[in-house]
């Protein structure tokens, strides 16, 4: 085991083919995760309210499957929305399946959606990309369950405008324990990240509701912030609010010119500040740096 671990820091490129092959299996499990994860606190929560309401009083949904059947990450087998065929495990095979089965269910013929494989290919990059940050190392290994906990609360809130807690709360404690341990910031500056990340956007949330009437965002949101926070630490939060109205403005920009204009089209801030929090924590000190050059000479 020892010889496994020295041979991948002799030879940097194994890690990153490692990180590569790693990612794409993670990809393909988060694709579960997403599909899944919101349906079965969709159950969950019809679950209480019929506790609560008692039977009559919700209206049947035939749309959710049946609450007596299992239905949660791992069981049933994935089957094609179209015929119900079961996924055989080599047709499930991240990216090549899809390539080989030419984006076809291979019983029905029916087209597969091309967000699978462009998951499991995105997760496989940015897997390398923290692998090659950071080196086959613990903080690494970290970042890599950082990344991938990013991609399926992005992909998650895209789709339903949520950021399950299920994912948030966990990110959070993982930030705090990896800080313990002195990985990306001191302990001090994780834990007031935390506070003051939940605390700034739950402000800026009551401040907009009391002046607007509106709400502008969602509880998630500041979770998520507390979460990137706890990883990052406090004197990130500035850079990672910054870096999100960045990203907003480029994507917003950039479906603007793809899609034509549509601003009814709600779109989530959970995705921005994923994709803020994950380029912060991968070169937030270079950008600060960067920042300071330029910035102090012009005094
Ligand atoms: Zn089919």
């Amino acid at each position: 085991m020892t010889d496994f671990f020295l041979m991948i820091k002799l030879v940097p490129a194994a890690g990153l083919i490692l990180a590569g092959i790693l990612g794409l299996l993670v990809g393909s499990f988060l694709n579960v995760v997403i599909y899944r994860l919101p349906k079965m606190l969709e159950r969950e929560w019809r679950g209480q309210c019929v506790e609560f309401l008692g039977a009559d009083n919700i209206i049947a949904d035939s749309s959710q499957p049946e609450r007596t059947t299992p239905f949660n990450l791992i069981t049933p087998n994935s089957t094609c929305p179209n015929c119900g065929h079961k996924i055989k495990p080599w047709e499930n095979f991240p990216v090549v399946s899809y390539l080989y089965l030419r984006s076809k269910c291979s019983a029905c013929k029916n087209h597969i959606s091309l967000r699978y494989p462009i998951i499991e290919t995105v997760t496989s990059i940015l897997s390398v990309v923290a692998i090659y940050t950071f080196g086959p190392t613990t903080t690494g290994l970290a970042c890599l369950v950082f990344t991938w906990c990013l991609i399926a609360l992005t992909m998650i809130d895209v789709d339903t405008q949520l950021l399950p807690d299920n994912i948030t709360l966990p990110l959070l404690w993982l930030g705090l324990i990896a800080n313990y341990f002195g990985l990306f910031t001191s302990l001090d500056s994780a834990l007031w990240g935390a506070i003051a990340g939940y605390i700034s956007l739950w402000s800026i949330y009551w401040l907009f509701k009391l002046l607007t009437k509106k709400e502008g965002m969602g509880y998630g949101d500041f979770k998520l912030l507390g979460a990137l926070g706890a990883w990052l630490g406090w004197q990130m939060l500035l850079q990672i609010i910054l870096l999100s109205s960045l990203v907003g403005a480029v994507i917003g920009i950039s479906m603007i010119v793809i899609r034509g204009r549509d601003r009814n089209i709600p779109i989530p801030f959970g995705p921005y500040l994923a994709i803020a929090g994950w380029i912060a924590l991968m070169w937030g000190h270079d950008i600060n740096h960067a920042y300071l050059m330029y910035a102090i000479p012009i005094k």
